[in-house]
């Protein structure tokens, strides 16, 4: 008999979590007025969102709510829920994600390319190298994608003031202490128009510590120069800030073309491209790996990880560092080994083994001396572990390998062709995953039910039949 552990997993902030409680505390609400009144511009006065109206048929307050839900990708409920309470604690820029007014005719944008910016004051968290380093870097990020040059200076004015202030700064959006509203950021123009100010009230690092200077202020500059919020999860535009590795900031392609749409394509030959947010509907749709992780199926792709919640009926999308901070993106394959609750992720010559979202110290380690691949394997395309027979499947190009996870070595005569004992799926494994005596295989946008007793392949499925698509 299986054991399923319990999924503590899901537990953690940003993903979704259980059902919400009927009550929600005054103060909860509290919450969702002043939030709603911030960024979804509810006005002040619209004093019954203080209750949950019940006979009023259209309130702005579950108006404005529904739209901050629709914004994060969250149920579109109305209703100050659990899910929507832990979105609107987390920490996020303080730039509304609905502007009261258009400010300007159409986007608002730096009529030159060659921009400037200074360093008005530094915080003391950080050595002034480390700041000045941190914003270079944040200014790189747009213009590696972009026509555009920056240049700092430290005489005259520049287009872009950089500061850390304490509260009110006397801008009318005062700073809110440790956590809440990290930074915000004016739309291009004269005088206040492309600043960017920090909250010095934040602890800022360079590492993954809260909060990285450099990634909060290279979502900041994307408003400096005239971007709103995304509501891509993928994109560095979107309002909270992730927990994507902070030293590796990758643009979406939503991104990089809201840049590219104001101040056109880079100066190179070749355009850069971003990454796209996975959409578990999309019939295209591939997986770099699929596991088992304590008895729910999650599915890699890129930075991002899928997964069906028993809880929602729409499918998870969320980045992969949201759970294994460490990891990297772009996971080649994973494997659940349940009798010793672990997850082992391959990338290249490395793997990583998590337990629940601990990645364990001590990884990434290389795949020869623990598995006893030969030099010539160079990645894993796929791999499975089988509870019954505590054997482990690896799929690389068109062979397949057997570890014995009690013997903890690979099994004699092995490699064996794929073509041998799993007739049917191809020569190509992009991903693999048990369910019960199934074994699904993926290959490209085809996935394959497989069943190992008869060695045949008994359905041909689309890549996303796990996601509540409906039927086409
Ligand atoms: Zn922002
Ligand atoms: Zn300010």
């Amino acid at each position: 008999m299986k054991i399923l552990l319990p999924l503590l997993i899901l537990c953690l902030t940003g993903s979704h979590g259980f059902p919400a409680g009927l009550k929600t505390s005054k103060q909860d609400l509290q919450i969702v007025q002043n939030y709603l009144q911030k960024f979804y511009n509810l006005k002040p006065d619209d004093r019954d969102g203080v209750k949950i109206p019940k006979q009023k048929p259209i309130s702005p307050f579950v108006e404005k709510l529904k739209e901050m839900q629709k914004f994060f990708g969250l149920e579109v409920t109305g209703k100050p829920d659990e899910e929507t309470l832990k979105t609107m604690k987390e920490p996020r820029c303080g730039v509304p994600d609905v502007f009261p007014f258009v400010i300007t005719e159409g986007n608002p944008k730096w009529e030159r390319n060659n921009l400037t910016y200074s360093i008005e004051n530094y915080t003391p968290d950080l050595t002034k190298e480390d700041v000045d380093d941190s914003i270079r870097k944040a200014f790189k990020v747009w213009s590696d994608v972009s026509p555009l040059t920056f240049t700092k200076i430290s005489k005259g004015e520049a287009d872009i003031k950089i500061s850390f202030y304490y509260g009110d700064h006397y801008d009318n959006s005062p700073f809110d202490g440790p956590n809440g509203i990290l930074a915000h950021a004016f739309q291009p123009g004269l005088g206040i128009g492309g600043d960017a100010h920090f909250d010095e009230d934040e602890n800022w690092t360079t590492d993954y510590r809260n909060y990285n200077l450099y990634r909060v202020a290279a979502h900041e500059f994307g408003h400096s120069l005239g971007l709103s919020h995304s509501t891509d999860i993928g994109a560095l535009m979107f309002p909270s800030y992730a927990f994507a590795d902070p030293n590796d900031i990758q643009l979406s392609q939503d991104d990089i073309d809201a840049i590219q749409s104001i101040y056109g394509p880079t100066n190179n030959p070749v355009q850069p491209t971003g990454t796209t947010t996975p959409q578990a509907c999309d019939t295209k749709l591939t997986f770099d790996a699929v596991t088992t992780v304590r008895g729910e199926k999650m599915f890699f792709k890129d930075r991002f990880y899928l997964r069906t919640n028993p809880y929602f009926p729409e499918t998870e999308v969320n980045l992969i560092s949201l759970f294994w901070p460490s990891l990297p993106s772009g996971i080649e394959a994973a494997h659940e080994v349940e009798e010793k609750d672990i997850v082992r992720f391959f990338k290249g010559t490395k793997y990583w083994v998590a337990r629940g979202q601990n990645v364990l110290p001590g990884y990434p380690k290389d795949i020869y001396s623990t598995f006893g691949f030969p030099a010539t394997v160079k990645k894993i395309d796929a791999s499975s572990s089988d509870i019954y027979n505590g054997k482990t499947y690896f799929f690389v190009g068109d062979k397949y390998w057997r570890y014995d996870e009690y013997r903890r070595s690979m099994d004699a005569g092995y490699p064996k062709l794929i073509t041998d004992d799993f007739p049917g799926i191809g020569t190509k494994v992009d991903a693999v995953v048990r369910d019960n005596d199934f074994l699904y295989f993926f290959s490209g946008t085809r996935q394959y039910k497989f069943e190992p007793k008869t060695k045949r392949v008994v359905a041909l499925l689309k890549t996303n039949s796990w996601f509540n698509c409906g039927n086409y």
